[in-house]
Parts: structure tokens; C-alpha cells; sequence
């Protein structure tokens, strides 16, 4: 049976060993270092299954927790597998899992690998199902861009909504053998569709180096969408991701660059998709080909608090009332 680590990507402190279907909880303390008050002590709950290659991931403490993005929610509980990144808490604390084969042969050795490399296993997660446990502790980060609320969905947690979306036949407007399109329930501008795959991956961060054809024929759905949309003469368009997702499923936004929509209401909003914050599709094509994974630069997440910026002419207007008075302006209806 292999033995399973728990690894920091910082490398504060050595592998951490997580034995066969034994519960171990990390948090806040020295086995990790974290000194941050926002994590728990008793913050996440793992449980390695060694014989099926992953780790169930429970959050304890109230603050989020998440993998590859997606936050767990209190009381949830999510697997991780080797590829796929673990956030302790408020998408600080980075860990990774993996599993070495034991040497030994015996399973519940405690001496650390000699070496541990992130191609042990392959990293695309299957589909993190979340138990439909009742949710109402309101966390701090990361806000649905979506929509405001932290409550669970009856079926899951506001998180996997994307998930029942692409299944709706209501909600799709284009499918074939590798994709589905539906409109984004929330549209922050006239036209705001989203590009899923039917393959399960949890986010961008999941994406690797053999999904560049699926990637770049979600790409070559989005600018038909573009080509068909009777407003593609008069208006632009963009297609391309948020850096730090806040809905679980990797999904391509496509958006029509008016942002003239009621469901635009704040800042956050706003700078998802007028920053860097918002990746094109081809540089994700572009670092997927040259690094085999798509990067996310450190600060990233900052960009949502930035001043309120017009896209247009770069004038920075105080409040999103006034943004939008500006952008009318632009875009005439
Ligand atoms: P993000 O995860 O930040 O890339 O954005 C998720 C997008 O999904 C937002 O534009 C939301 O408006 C949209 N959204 C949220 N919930 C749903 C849902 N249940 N069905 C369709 N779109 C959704
Ligand atoms: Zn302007």
C-alpha cells in the first residue's frame, strides 16, 4: 500500500504523514507554522484512502478552505488527489498530497519519501462531490462573483451550481461531443456565456499540458458563439477565465465588452474582468503548452480591490453608479 504525505508547496515544515484511513487534523500551530488567526486549529480534517489514491478533506474551522480554488464550505467534504491544490484557509497555506510507494511494505511507517515529485500520479480530479450537509456560517473569501449568497443550494453548496447549469437543457444553448455553452445566470453584459466541458475538471488550476486540444476547442466554441451573435459587429468580445474561479468546473467565459447588465454591481465585479485577473483564453493555451499548467500570478486575487478603471478610455470613476452612467456613454443602447 503506498504512504501518503501531505507536502507545504512554501516548504515551511516537512511532509506531514497521513496514514490509512486515520483522521488527522492540521491547522493553526507549530506542525505547520500557520500563526494566522484566521485559521483554526482544528481547520481541516484529511483522510487518506492509500488503495484509491486520495485524501477526503473536511473543513472544520469557519473560515474557507479549498482545492484547486473551490472552497469546501464548513462541514463539506471534498477529495483531493496528487496534482491538486489544497489552500488551508482564505486561499493561503498551499499543500499538495502524494503517494509514494512504501519501500517497507508496511503501510503504517512514518519515515518521510526520499524524494517526492508532483508526476507520481496524474493530476486531473474527478468531480469533488459535496455532501448536501445544511450550510449557514457566512465565510469572508472568496465571494461568488456570481452572486452574493453563502448559503448551500439544497443539491450542494452555491459552488457547484455551474454543474447542475450544464446538465439543464434550459440553460444550454450550444453542445456537442466535448462541450456545452449556457448562459451565465448572472450576466454582467448584454451577451455572457460560459464554455464548460463535459469532462470533470475542477478548475484552472487542474488544467495540464494533454487538455491544450479541449482548451483550445473551447476556445474555437467561443468565438462561433462571437461570429453568431448579431451584436458581434457593433460590440467586442472577450473570452477567457477568472485567475481564481469562485465556482467549481473549469468554465470559459465569453462576455460582450459593454458590461452593461444589472447584474454588475460591484467592485468585484468589475475588476474579475477588466484586470489580469481575467486570463484570455489564448495565454491560458499559450502557458499550458509552454509550462504544462496554467500559472497564477501572486497578488492576483488584490486586483479585485483596485480603483474602479473604465476599460474604454482608462477615466477612474468613484462609485459603480457613476461607472456605469460612464460606460452608457460607450455603449449606447
Ligand atoms: P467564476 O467562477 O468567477 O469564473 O464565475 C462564475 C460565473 O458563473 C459567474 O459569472 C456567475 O454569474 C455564473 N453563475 C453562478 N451560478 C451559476 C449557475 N448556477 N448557473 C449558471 N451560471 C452561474
Ligand atoms: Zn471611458
Amino acid at each position: 500500500m503506498p504512504i501518503c504525505w501531505l507536502i507545504s508547496e512554501e516548504g515551511n515544515h516537512k511532509p506531514i504523514h497521513l496514514p490509512h484511513l486515520q483522521t488527522v487534523v492540521v491547522g493553526r500551530g507549530p506542525e505547520t507554522t500557520i500563526k494566522d488567526k484566521k485559521c483554526s486549529r482544528q481547520q481541516v480534517e484529511l483522510k487518506a484512502e492509500c488503495n484509491k489514491g486520495y485524501v477526503k478533506v473536511k473543513q472544520l474551522g469557519l473560515n474557507p478552505t479549498s482545492v484547486d480554488s473551490v472552497v469546501v464550505g464548513k462541514d463539506n467534504e471534498v477529495k483531493i488527489k496528487p496534482g491538486q491544490q489544497l489552500h488551508i484557509v482564505n486561499h493561503l497555506y498551499p499543500y499538495t498530497v502524494q503517494f509514494k510507494a512504501d519501500p517497507t511494505g508496511n503501510h503504517s511507517s512514518t519515515k518521510r519519501p526520499r524524494e517526492l515529485t508532483p508526476e507520481d500520479s496524474k493530476s486531473q480530479g474527478e468531480a469533488q462531490k459535496m455532501k448536501a450537509t445544511k450550510q449557514t456560517e457566512k465565510v469572508s473569501v472568496p465571494v461568488s462573483h456570481g452572486e452574493t449568497t453563502k448559503t448551500s443550494e439544497g443539491a450542494g453548496h452555491w459552488s457547484q451550481g455551474l454543474k447542475t447549469s450544464m446538465q439543464d437543457p434550459k440553460m444550454q444553448i450550444y453542445k456537442d461531443d466535448k462541450v456545452v455553452v449556457i448562459k451565465d445566470k448572472y450576466p454582467k453584459a448584454r451577451h455572457h456565456w460560459l464554455v464548460l466541458p463535459w469532462q470533470s475538471i475542477p478548475s484552472l488550476k487542474a488544467l495540464r499540458k494533454e487538455d491544450c486540444d479541449l482548451v483550445k476547442h473551447m476556445q474555437q466554441v467561443a468565438d462561433r458563439m462571437v461570429e453568431q451573435c448579431p451584436d458581434s459587429s457593433s460590440l467586442r468580445f472577450r473570452t477567457g477565465y477568472h485567475a481564481i474561479p469562485s465556482m467549481s468546473h473549469v468554465h470559459l467565459h465569453v462576455i460582450s465588452q459593454d458590461f452593461d447588465s444589472p447584474c454588475l454591481k460591484n467592485k468585484k465585479h468589475w475588476n474579475s474582468f477588466t484586470t489580469d485577473y481575467f486570463v484570455d483564453s489564448r495565454e491560458v493555451i499559450q502557458m499550458l503548452e509552454t509550462h504544462g499548467k496554467v500559472m497564477v500570478k501572486e497578488g492576483t486575487a488584490e486586483l479585485l480591490k483596485l480603483p474602479l478603471r473604465c476599460h474604454v478610455c482608462f477615466k477612474e470613476l468613484p462609485t459603480i453608479p457613476a461607472l456605469k452612467l460612464h460606460l452608457a456613454s460607450h455603449f449606447p443602447r
